[in-house]
């Protein structure tokens, strides 16, 4: 039987919500929908995790996908939080950016996704705006209004000839949905630029010398239209770590 890759899918922290009385960590049902439906085995990393920890919990996955959510608190670049940022969750920047690291090291498949691509970028040494829309001048509408629909396509990006990005999807353009606020800024160690917003704002981000670290901005697993372009993303992904 065909090996099936382990995708650990990082997760978040949620206040209880009655009757429930204590907190939850869980992932967005659609990480694991895509994970699934191209033949991954999904599993549920929490969002707390000691350092020291990262290795082993790596060495029982194939894969380690980045999954979205708030944003990274700024002193993981070495910067003063603005007061614009959202939904920090310290606890899980520190069992990300060391569960990034350690997939860098060992040469684990990396899929980065919205706020995952951020963290992959600190992992590297980079920065982040912390709020486009005041940090960047003639920024384009990149975070959706509250409750709108995931699969709606927000603006266009143009993705780098020649990148793997490109490869999986078959396309140098794409119109992406958008539900962010924070981007790369100064762009880490080994990382290169696969995608950009008509506004210059980085949407994709890969690693040109790791066997497979993917990131963009967007969300390919509520794809806006493009379900099957953006399914090739989770296909490439779950195969190289199947492969591994
Ligand atoms: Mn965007």
């Amino acid at each position: 039987m065909e090996k099936r890759a382990l995708i650990g899918i990082t997760g978040r922290s949620e206040l209880p919500r009655p009757p429930l009385s204590s907190p939850l960590h869980g992932v967005s049902e659609a990480y694991v929908r895509a994970v699934r439906e191209v033949g991954g085995l999904p599993l549920v990393v929490p969002p707390v995790l000691e350092e020291e920890a990262a290795g082993p919990l790596l060495a029982c996955l194939d894969g380690l996908l980045l999954s979205g959510g708030g944003d990274v608190a700024a002193e993981f670049y070495a910067g003063a939080d603005s007061p614009l940022l959202m939904l920090v969750d310290r606890d899980r920047d520190r069992a990300e950016l060391a569960l990034a690291r350690e997939a860098l090291r060992t040469g684990r498949p990396i899929l980065a996704i919205c706020r995952g691509v951020q963290v992959l970028n600190v992992a590297l040494g980079g920065t982040l705006y912390q709020d486009i829309g005041t940090q960047v001048p003639g920024a384009l509408q990149h975070r959706s209004p509250d409750g709108q629909a995931k699969n709606v396509s927000t603006h266009p990006v143009r993705l780098v000839p020649g990148s793997r990005l490109a490869d999986f999807l078959g396309t140098t353009e794409a119109r992406v949905n958008s539900f962010h606020h924070q981007a790369a800024r100064d762009v880490g160690e080994g990382l290169a630029v696969t995608a950009r917003a008509p506004d210059g704002v980085i949407e994709g981000l890969e690693h040109q010398t790791h066997p497979f670290c993917v990131g963009v901005q967007w969300h390919p697993e509520n794809p806006a239209g493009n379900r099957e372009a953006m399914g090739c993303l989770f296909q490439a992904f779950v195969a190289a770590a199947a492969a591994r």
